[in-house]
C-alpha cells in the first residue's frame, strides 16, 4: 500500500461529514481479524484433522471464529478510544463459512462485553468503501478498506505495530478531526 499515513492531514482525514455536530464523536471503524482479533489464536485451537482438511483455508473451519482471542492490548485501547470515538466494527466474514457470521457476533459479546450493546455495532461487509465515517483501522487493504472514503490507519504498519501505538495515533487524529469539525 503506497498511501502515506504519517500525518492526519493525509488524504481523507479532512472530508467533512455534513451530519456531524460539534458535540458528536468522530466515527471510528475497527477491522476484526488480525486487528482487534488474533486470528492465529483460533488456528492454534484446531485439531490436527481440521488442520489437514482445511490447510490454506482455515477461515472456512466451522466455528473457528468462536475460538479466537483479542489482540494484545485491544480491550484497553477500545475502552480508551470509545470515550473519544463512536466505534463500530467493520469485518468481513467468509461466504463459505456461515458459522463465521454468528461467531463474530458472539466473539464481540464474549470478549468485549455487551453491557453497552457493543455487538449491535458489528457491521459485516465485503465493501468497506461504502462505510461513512472518519477513520478505519485495518491490517489489510482488502474488501474495500483501501478505498474507504476517509482516513485509513494500517494496523501493523511501521510505527503502528501495537494497539498502544495505534491508540496514540488515533488520539492525535481525533484532536485534528475535532479542530476541523469545530472550524478552528
Ligand atoms: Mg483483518
Amino acid at each position: 500500500m503506497s498511501r502515506n499515513l504519517s500525518s492526519p492531514k493525509d488524504r481523507g482525514f479532512f472530508i467533512k461529514r455534513v451530519d456531524l455536530k460539534p458535540e458528536d464523536k468522530p466515527i471510528l471503524y475497527i477491522d476484526m481479524d488480525n486487528t482487534a482479533i488474533n486470528f492465529q489464536s483460533g488456528i492454534d485451537k484446531l485439531t490436527p484433522a481440521q488442520m489437514e482438511e482445511f490447510e490454506g483455508r482455515y477461515d472456512e473451519v466451522p466455528g473457528i471464529f468462536s475460538k479466537m482471542e483479542l489482540m494484545d492490548g485491544f480491550l484497553d485501547a477500545f475502552n480508551e478510544l470509545k470515550i473519544i470515538y463512536d466505534i463500530y466494527f467493520a469485518s468481513t466474514a467468509p461466504w463459505l463459512n456461515p458459522s463465521a457470521w454468528s461467531d463474530k457476533l458472539i466473539c464481540i459479546k464474549e470478549l468485549i462485553g455487551d453491557e453497552e450493546n457493543t455487538s449491535k455495532r458489528l457491521i459485516l461487509t465485503h465493501n468497506k468503501q461504502l462505510l461513512i465515517g472518519d477513520v478505519l483501522v485495518d491490517d489489510r487493504p482488502n474488501n474495500g478498506a483501501e478505498n474507504f472514503g476517509c482516513g485509513l490507519v494500517v494496523f501493523g504498519s511501521e510505527g503502528l505495530t501495537s494497539w498502544k501505538l495505534v491508540t496514540e495515533r488515533l488520539i492525535v487524529i481525533n484532536q485534528s478531526l475535532r479542530q476541523y469539525y469545530s472550524g478552528s
